[in-house]
């Protein structure tokens, strides 16, 4: 039990650093994108309105969710270097493979996960918990 549950989380440590390289690789790609659209000959007024463009925010959505994404990513190979990856950062019991499974960098165990999520709807927060 114990031994398979080490393989699955080096499984899961590989799927980590695989979507990891992954998220720079098209990051990279889709930065270049950005930094082109927003330099292109525009004046100050357009800048201005920059946000508003749908190419702009679409793009800059995407960016935001993958630098979203690669924080919980590093958060989680701190763990991996802590020897902590795996353990709920609440309440230090095991996170279950199968959450692990979808939800790689989780850092809380479901119990607290869930609860955090109640208290950030009772306090009007969108953030979602991992
Ligand atoms: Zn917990």
């Amino acid at each position: 039990m114990k031994r398979s549950r080490s393989r699955e989380l080096r499984r899961i440590r590989k799927r980590l650093l695989e979507r990891r390289a992954a998220i720079l690789d098209v990051n990279r790609a889709a930065r270049k994108e950005f930094n082109s659209l927003s330099t292109q000959d525009r004046g100050p007024e357009y800048e201005e309105n920059a946000q508003v463009a749908l190419a702009d925010y679409t793009l800059y959505k995407l960016l935001d969710t993958q630098m979203q994404e690669l924080k919980m990513i590093d958060a989680a190979q701190t763990q991996i270097e802590e020897g902590t990856f795996g353990r709920c950062i609440e309440c230090d019991r095991e996170i279950s493979i199968e959450r692990l499974r979808a939800l790689p960098y989780a850092l809380l165990c479901q119990e607290d996960a869930r609860r955090r999520e109640s208290e950030q709807l009772a306090s009007g927060a969108s953030l979602p918990s991992l």
